[in-house]
């Protein structure tokens, strides 16, 4: 099954095609809000590059360090850098994982302080 391209509800999200809220953006990422958010805080970050899961992450790739950078920033943005998230990827039916196209969750409790 492929869901690359057209199809796809994430490429669309990255592409523009389709709404989003979102946080954070540059040239190999796209970060917004979870449509139905588990905590507070629920964002998810998007290659652009439409990737299925983790395992297909070429290994000359290095867009999971990006994407753990974006964290980062994120936390930073929500004022939860110091009190804490959490930061995964869902890999396959198995591990949870629902759209199929790459992307990793920032979930915290609720937000400290302004983001500056
Ligand atoms: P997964 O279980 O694949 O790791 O997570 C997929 C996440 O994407 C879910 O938490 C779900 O709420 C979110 N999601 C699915 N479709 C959309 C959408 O169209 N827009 C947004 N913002 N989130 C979505
Ligand atoms: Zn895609």
């Amino acid at each position: 099954m492929s869901n690359a391209g057209t199809d796809c509800i994430f490429c669309k999200i990255a592409q523009g095609r389709a709404p989003a809220d979102k946080v954070y953006e540059d040239e190999h990422v796209v970060a917004f809000w979870d449509a139905h958010p588990a905590r507070p805080i629920h964002i998810l970050i998007v290659p652009r590059e439409h990737i299925r899961t983790l395992n297909d992450i070429p290994s000359d790739n290095h867009i999971l360090a990006h994407i753990g950078q974006v964290a980062v920033k994120i936390a930073q943005q929500f004022g939860v850098a110091e009190s804490g998230y959490r930061f995964f990827v869902n890999v396959n039916r198995g591990g949870g994982q629902v759209v199929f196209h790459l992307h990793a969750h920032v979930i915290a409790k609720k937000e400290e302080t302004p983001g500056s």
